[in-house]
């Protein structure tokens, strides 16, 4: 009871850092932003490194991987994502960095792999960089799924909502200010295709078709500060599910610790 802990520390394009234990022992999803945040937000519901076991990486871009070589290299944390985001991370130059060959471990996109008293299984999630990965973490049978960074609904993605106890997905943008919004020409047709973000229309209308009657919390990640709020990425959801399932924004910014069971 009480030992299962979903912590978000940042959510959002200025950065994505989101850690999962159970009282002893933990992982992070993403590292997009500094180690010593990271850290020092860690410290602050008593995990310290040493209780860290791995870095899970959804994917490349540099709001889930600026500190990602300071875990996978400094402090000795095995980092694990696809093969083909291995040799992206080796190649993209913006990463000067890079994970220690001893730190890299590979999880592909329907694998599962043990830790601990988690199992981890990976799946495809569809977005603008190589090989973006989702996450289905089971912990005493309870499956809670992340998925972040999703141009639109594929049929794993699907497959891994209708599994969720607990769903942590992307309401990244409200379609009308997105196309109201100041955004240039160029990065609204980016934000808003196949292999963008997903809006939170798309997003409510994906977890109320899909979800399972026993469904716990919602949590919306990934806001767009332009062209979203937090009330109405919540009230979009909540109108889609009606007011049995919490729904809970995910803050920029400030970390949020859930209990979830
Ligand atoms: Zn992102
Ligand atoms: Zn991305």
């Amino acid at each position: 009871m009480g030992d299962f802990v979903f912590y978000s520390m940042a959510s959002g394009s200025s950065g994505n850092s989101y850690y999962i234990g159970n009282g002893q022992y933990g992982f992070l999803i993403d590292a997009g932003i500094s180690g010593r945040a990271i850290v020092k937000h860690l410290k602050a519901i008593n995990v310290d490194l040493t209780q860290v076991r791995a870095l899970f990486v959804t994917h490349i871009h540099k709001d889930h991987t600026k500190s990602m070589s300071v875990f996978g290299n400094r402090w000795n944390i095995p980092v694990y994502t696809t093969r083909k985001v291995h040799v992206m991370i080796d190649e993209a130059n913006y990463i000067h960095k890079k994970v220690s060959k001893i730190n890299r471990r590979y999880i592909e996109h329907e694998d599962r792999i043990q830790l601990g008293d988690f199992y981890i299984t990976s799946f495809f999630v569809p977005h603008d960089a190589v090989d973006n990965s989702g996450f289905i973490i089971e912990y005493k049978g309870i499956k809670l799924v992340l998925a972040t960074d999703i141009g639109h609904a594929t049929p794993q993605l699907i497959q891994a909502v209708k599994e969720a106890d607990y769903l942590i997905v992307e309401s990244n943008h409200d379609r009308q200010m997105l196309e109201n919004g100041s955004y240039p020409m160029e990065l609204k047709k980016r934000v808003a295709s196949d292999v963008g973000h997903m809006c939170n229309e798309d997003a409510a209308q994906l977890v109320a078709t899909y979800r399972k009657d026993s469904l716990r919390h919602v949590f919306l990640c990934h806001l767009s500060v332009e062209n979203n709020t937090p009330e109405l990425a919540v009230a979009t959801m909540r109108n889609a599910l009606g007011d049995k399932v919490p729904v809970d924004a995910l803050n920029r910014n400030v970390p949020q610790l859930f209990i979830l069971s």
